[in-house]
């Protein structure tokens, strides 16, 4: 034997193999749980797990391909080791962000492509699980209340990736042609909220129409568009001969969980389509990557309540559900799985209201014949991506799957109690200010304030008179310090890991407001984990001197 071909068969020993063999997949499974049973001595109280830790990145810049082979034993030990410091975002203790944690069959939706790799390029290259992405376009769409049989969909690479396909498809339509010739002349634009995603600048700018052309509407104290705006500044950019690419309605703010009022912007471009006899008319996206879930209470009777929810959260989802009902009077949306829909990252897709759509972006088919001579579902021959993982439409096939519109009722109600019954809390504290009251989510933003301060007056007067700029600053900077503190006890495993957001909105002159924020995902959470984020403020305040 030569030296190479010792090496190989070690190598093959490192594969799954390609025909059965059992007691060789019974070693495959033991190097998973050997890798879980490492990550669970990383676990205790805190939301974390392992220590947390300073990242050096300088010493990562020596990392350098090894000369010769390892194990699977110890590369699994390793990349369990770079699991250290994460926050668990299951833990109710971890009240971070809008990251959900994913269920199992989630993750066996991640797992299995990873042992077959399909690619969803082609329908000859992933065979069934092309009709995963079609059976969960299909579900996804009939519960948002797009028609099916006429809307289209496809997996992408985010949130973002629904944005870009959103305004490319929306420059298509101001611009026949564009995908051929390019735009030539004055860049259309996109029009959102003051509080859409960063994701629409992203877009815009790497679709060559620049941040510039991104024209942002001023959002109303519940961080909805003011459409009496939208509308006045479209039939201006209209009168101008400006050709609009795309008009984005959030349904779901990042940061607020902020809904735009889709129904009434739908009116308003349709009114100016007439008004203006324009040869096209202009895209309308809901970038419901976030709001998107809420759509199974579409059909929930509220009146009988028959999952007995309390009374605060069943007001909040109708609130909720006022506005996401309407999903269906947009062009095209934006969904992330892997925000509310408990799949991990990344798992989003792209759905337009009539498939036909999705043909404008198609490439010509001489370019890519090598791929596309079999199968009736090609994909891609439109998708951006050529190669496109098959995790994302089976992860969000095994989490819709499991819960069901019951499990996801549950689950959106849960959170939505657990951050209801945060809010009222918080309300109580004469210290403590919330900044959205009236919020339908699973986020809640507060402001805390030093000893003395009218914390009823004081957010009024710092969001609209110049002459409180001193102590706007000063108590944004106040916020900061209580979070810094509330921060490190969480990571004792103490108090619960909040966020901070440096600028949740901006005062009306301009400046940005500094909030602390608690964004309830996990379904682990409970009552008394937002007692202590309660508890857990009043401390720092304690600790922070003024
Ligand atoms: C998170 C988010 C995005 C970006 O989505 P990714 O999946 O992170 O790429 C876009 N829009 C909104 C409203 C978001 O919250």
């Amino acid at each position: 034997m030569t030296r190479y071909r010792d090496n190989l068969d070690v190598l093959r020993r490192a594969f799954p193999q390609p025909v059965s063999d059992q007691e060789h997949d019974a070693w495959f499974v033991f190097s998973v749980l050997r890798a879980l049973d490492r990550v669970d001595s990383m676990k205790s109280q805190r939301p974390v797990l392992g220590e947390p830790q300073v990242i050096d990145f300088s010493k990562a810049m020596n990392s350098r391909v090894p000369e010769g082979m390892s194990t699977v034993e110890l590369v699994s030990r390793d990349l369990v080791d770079h699991l250290a410091g994460m926050f668990i975002w299951g833990h109710p203790r971890a009240q971070v962000n809008v990251i959900n944690p994913p269920c199992i069959p989630g993750i066996l939706g991640t797992l299995l492509p990873a042992i077959y790799n399909p690619n969803l390029c082609s329908e000859e290259a992933s065979r069934g699980v092309a009709l995963a992405e079609a059976e969960v376009v299909s579900m996804t769409a009939e519960l948002m209340g797009y028609d099916p049989q006429r809307s289209g969909g496809v997996f992408t690479f985010g949130g973002t990736g629904t944005l870009l396909y959103a305004i490319r498809i929306g420059i298509e339509k101001a611009i026949p042609g564009a995908m051929q010739n390019g735009i030539s002349g004055e860049q259309p634009v996109v029009v959102c909220s003051d509080q859409a995603h960063y994701a629409n600048k992203t877009a815009a700018s790497w679709l060559g129409l620049g941040h510039r052309h991104v024209v942002t509407i001023p959002t109303a104290p519940n961080n909805e568009i003011r459409t009496c705006l939208l509308e006045s500044e479209l039939r201006r950019l209209l009168k101008e001969g400006r050709r609009i690419a795309c008009i984005v309605a959030t349904m779901g703010t990042t940061d607020a969980f902020g809904l735009d009022h889709l129904e009434k912007i739908r009116e308003i471009r349709d009114d100016l389509v007439r008004e203006f006899s324009l040869d096209y008319v202009p895209h309308l996206h809901a970038d419901a990557v976030i709001g998107w879930a809420w759509s199974v209470f579409r059909d929930y009777d509220f009146a009988k309540n028959e999952l007995e929810f309390p009374d605060r959260t069943l007001r909040a989802l109708a609130g909720a559900n006022r506005r996401i009902r309407h999903l269906n009077l947009a062009d095209s949306i934006g969904v992330d799985y892997h925000k509310t829909g408990f799949a991990p990252y990344v798992s989003s897709a792209f759905f337009v209201k009539e498939g036909k759509d999705l043909g404008m972006l198609a490439r010509d088919q001489s370019t890519t014949p090598y791929l596309f001579q079999s199968g009736d579902y090609n994909p891609g021959r439109y998708t951006l991506e050529t190669s496109r993982s098959g995790c994302g439409p089976m992860s969000a096939m095994g989490a819709l799957e499991l819960l069901g519109k019951t499990g996801l009722r549950t689950l959106l109600g849960h959170l939505v109690t657990m951050a209801e019954t945060l809010r009222n809390r918080l309300t109580a504290q004469p210290a403590i200010s919330v900044m959205n009251p009236e919020n339908f989510g699973p986020v809640t933003l507060f402001r805390v304030y030093p000893d003395g301060v009218d914390t009823f007056e004081m957010p009024k007067l710092e969001q609209t008179n110049a002459a409180y700029l001193e102590q706007l600053h000063r108590f944004n900077d106040y916020n900061r310090r209580v979070f810094q503190a509330m921060h490190s006890e969480a990571l004792k495993g103490e108090g619960v890991v909040i966020s901070m957001t440096d600028r949740f909105r901006e005062t009306d002159y301009g400046q940005p407001v500094v909030a602390l924020k608690s964004y309830i995902m996990s379904p682990f959470s409970d009552q008394q984990y937002v007692q202590a984020v309660v508890d857990s403020v009043e401390r720092a305040r304690r600790q922070v001197a003024e």
